[in-house]
């Protein structure tokens, strides 16, 4: 292959110049898409969905990928039927399906299984043979209030929450703004594409509830790269603007757990009732006695508690929310062994039954280094202008479940990255007053689009060969 001088010393061939220009194109590309972005992630924060909530983001996650002629999955297609943990109740279903439809969304948009919380799709690019390549972006929100003062820019500028008891308070608004973003770019270079390209966008991270119907789908199966991000505040223990891999989030479970008791005169026959209220609180209290591990960390939380109907009455049921977490696998199952005897044990000391529904999971997770060095040089290359931080496989201490997948990818021999991207933050993640400088969404974009032509460019066809190439399928 012909050499060219292009700039200094280096000597670059014709094929990396040509990637050059791509690089170039996409970075051009990303940043005319700062205002449509801006915008859908306004319009997603405004209207904040729960897991398998996520009915109207759907929707409009859908009509812009089929506008952009992608192939589309919807419903059943995207969460397997029988995997979903913690659905809202039927009920809670066909309330917000009634709400979503004040909200710009059509009867003929909001198909059944939408609308029995089979939310998330996944847009499809196929260019040919090549590797698999699989995006993710988490796209629900919290269950919390969100401010409403002129102090908080969304409510100053009028897209804070419409949605009582929602709010986007972890920047998934911003992750299914910039998945959107990524798909409209990949469509435009899309002749300089091999393989093919999922974008996951993935109902009910938060809890843990979505990744494992998707995996059991088999969506992951035949994935050679996945790729997740989550936006993250600067000045945390990343020193740079991307952090291209993490390791180390706990592994986790979280349960409904319900007491059922008997319910008495609380002055006449106190000794015919069975306390479902004593049964919980006893729980609650061998929850937190349980001996730490000499293997390593281990959390445990009792969320919620809710018991009793009245004064005079002996509860006859009683609800907690907990969850634990361990820092690996083989830890958070010994913490969940415990939380089970002891919520049995307990409601056996007061004659009440026990039951316990899991309602969320999580594993640990670990990038490889592999993916993570060719995305932190394929940046420090490309995108020069984006400093990478300098602790590139950077502790993870929260819980995702995008290890779920992860390690779904790695068991067949694929290669996983979680990413951070930094951007400055009005308040914590989780908070009633979170909010993100949105320039992070173009960065997003940009990162995300750079790396798919990195693994995926056609120019890349000889120069790149990855086992995964020759020894996949
Ligand atoms: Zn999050």
């Amino acid at each position: 292959m012909k050499d060219l001088q292009l700039s200094g010393s280096k000597q670059y061939t014709v094929g990396e110049a040509a990637a050059m220009d791509i690089y170039e194109k996409i970075s051009t590309l990303s940043q005319k898409m700062e205002e449509e972005s801006v915008r859908i992630r306004r319009d997603l924060h405004k209207h904040p969905e729960t897991a398998f909530l996520e009915m109207r983001t759907t929707v409009i996650i859908e009509k812009h990928l089929k506008e952009l002629g992608y192939e589309v999955l919807t419903g059943k297609a995207v969460c397997k039927e029988g995997e979903r943990l913690g659905v809202p109740s039927p009920e809670e279903l066909s309330l917000h399906a009634s709400e979503v439809l004040g909200q710009g969304i059509s009867e003929e948009d909001l198909t059944e299984e939408i609308r029995e919380g089979y939310t998330g799709v996944i847009g499809i690019l196929r260019c040919g043979e090549g590797p698999v390549t699989a995006l993710r972006f988490d796209i629900d929100a919290l269950g919390m209030n969100e401010a409403s003062d002129m102090e908080h820019r969304p409510f100053r500028e009028g897209f804070s929450s419409v949605n009582r008891g929602m709010m986007h308070g972890c920047g998934h608004d911003g992750h299914a703004a910039i998945g959107l973003g990524v798909a409209k770019l990949l469509m435009e270079i899309k002749e300089e594409l091999r393989g093919t390209v999922k974008l996951i966008f993935q109902p009910g991270e938060e809890g843990g509830h979505g990744a494992v119907p998707i995996v059991a789908k088999g969506h992951l199966d035949d994935v050679d790269y996945f790729i997740g991000n989550h936006i993250a505040p600067t000045n945390s223990l990343d020193d740079g603007d991307v952090t291209p891999g993490t390791y180390g989030s706990l592994a986790n479970t979280k349960y409904d757990v319900w007491f059922r008791g008997e319910a008495s005169h609380a002055g006449g026959y106190p000794e015919k009732g069975r306390n479902a209220l004593v049964s919980a609180s006893h729980a609650v209290l061998g929850l937190y006695s349980i001996p730490r591990h000499s293997q390593g960390q281990t959390r445990v939380n009792v969320g919620t508690l809710h018991a009793g109907t009245g004064r005079n009455v002996i509860p006859d049921t009683a609800k907690l929310e907990i969850e634990v977490r361990g820092e690996d696998t083989e830890i958070n199952d010994y913490m969940s062994g415990q939380a089970e005897s002891i919520c049995k044990g307990a409601a056996m000391m007061t004659g009440c039954s026990c039951e316990m529904k899991m309602v969320g999971r999580g594993e640990t997770q670990h990038s490889d280094e592999e993916l993570w060095g060719r995305i932190g040089n394929m940046l420090a290359e490309h995108c020069p202008d984006l400093r990478v931080s300098s602790i590139p496989n950077a502790r993870n201490w929260g819980s995702e479940d995008i290890s779920v997948m992860m390690n779904r990818v790695q068991s067949h021999g694929g290669l996983a990255a979680y990413m951070r991207t930094m951007t400055d933050m009005a308040s914590p993640q989780h908070t009633v007053r979170f909010d993100f400088d949105e320039k992070v969404l173009v960065n997003g974009i940009r990162v995300f689009a750079s790396i798919v032509y990195d693994l995926n460019g056609r120019q890349y066809e000889n120069t790149y060969i990855q086992r995964h190439d020759t020894d996949h399928g």
